[in-house]
């Protein structure tokens, strides 16, 4: 059973990104270009140039079309419940005064995605798998990595392509079609995986949080060794396998990190306190 709707549907809000949509694309169009300028002054002057405002700004607009593509689980209080779970995980971090924003999104592939600036979300497949709180809380700590480590926005701003792009595009806003294919190019670099290693950071990055927040610190590993059983030619974690390590090879490296320490910790499970779908 194949599910290429994730798939398509992360093409279509990469792709977004970058073309913008007929209404929006002008102000987004704007927006990346100034970030992108501001990415190539950052090379020169070696710190980063794009301000909180603007990482906002681009990780709205992908999540905007994230949810335009699959809309959020219609159950209020499963949406006010993972943004408690996800603000609580997020405090814990270097950057809690972000505007956090989380969701289960209406898909039964199993996966979860992070955006620019704090919006998070994790598919009602993936949601329904969970056995408790504190695995929730490993996978949204995963996530909170990502945003906090800034793995996508530093993707859009070393892309060569992308600066190629946006000087061919800055001549002439709207686009010629060799910007428009500089920019198509720049897109695919960012639809492709993260590198392993910012997969591995956000793993213990997650670890870290969940524990702080006094979770049990084995919630991640556990939900690692429950997809690990998933067959690979399963439709559901089709996209979550491409673009992330097998998780048995994530169980591997968070094993070699996670020492004792974690066993000292008596963290919660919470069991109990997962809400459920109805
Ligand atoms: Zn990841």
């Amino acid at each position: 059973m194949s599910n290429p709707h994730l798939n398509t549907m992360l093409s279509v809000v990469v792709v977004t990104l970058f073309y913008g949509s007929a209404g929006a694309a002008i102000p987004l169009q704007q927006e990346l270009l100034k970030t992108i300028k501001q990415s190539a002054q950052e090379k020169v002057t070696g710190k980063s140039a794009t301000t909180p405002e603007e990482e906002i700004a681009i990780g709205r607009q992908i999540a905007g079309n994230l949810l335009g593509a699959s809309p959020l689980v219609k159950d209020a209080k499963l949406q006010q419940y993972i943004n408690h779970v996800g603000r609580w995980i997020a405090d814990q971090s270097e950057r809690p005064e972000l505007a956090w924003h989380f969701g289960v999104i209406d898909s039964a592939d199993m996966n979860a995605f992070a955006a620019p600036g704090g919006y998070i979300f994790v598919t009602r497949g993936l949601y329904q798998s969970l056995r408790s709180e504190a695995e929730l809380a490993g996978v949204l700590g995963h996530e909170v990595g990502h945003v906090i480590r800034q793995h996508h926005l530093k993707i859009l701003q070393q892309s060569k392509l992308l600066d190629l792009g946006s000087q061919a595009l800055a001549k002439t806003v709207g686009g010629n079609d060799k910007a428009q294919r500089m920019i198509g190019s720049g897109a695919e670099i960012v639809s492709r995986a993260l590198d392993k290693d910012a997969e591995f950071e956000a793993d213990r990055i997650a670890v870290v949080l969940a524990t702080r927040a006094g979770y049990d610190a084995y919630g991640l590993p556990a939900v690692l060794q429950q997809l690990g059983h998933v067959a690979k030619d399963e439709g559901s974690v089709a996209l979550l396998f491409k673009t992330h390590p097998h998780p048995d090879d994530r169980l591997g490296k968070l094993d070699s990190s996670m020492d004792e320490r974690f066993d000292k910790v008596k963290g919660k499970t919470l069991e109990k306190r997962l809400y459920h779908i109805p």
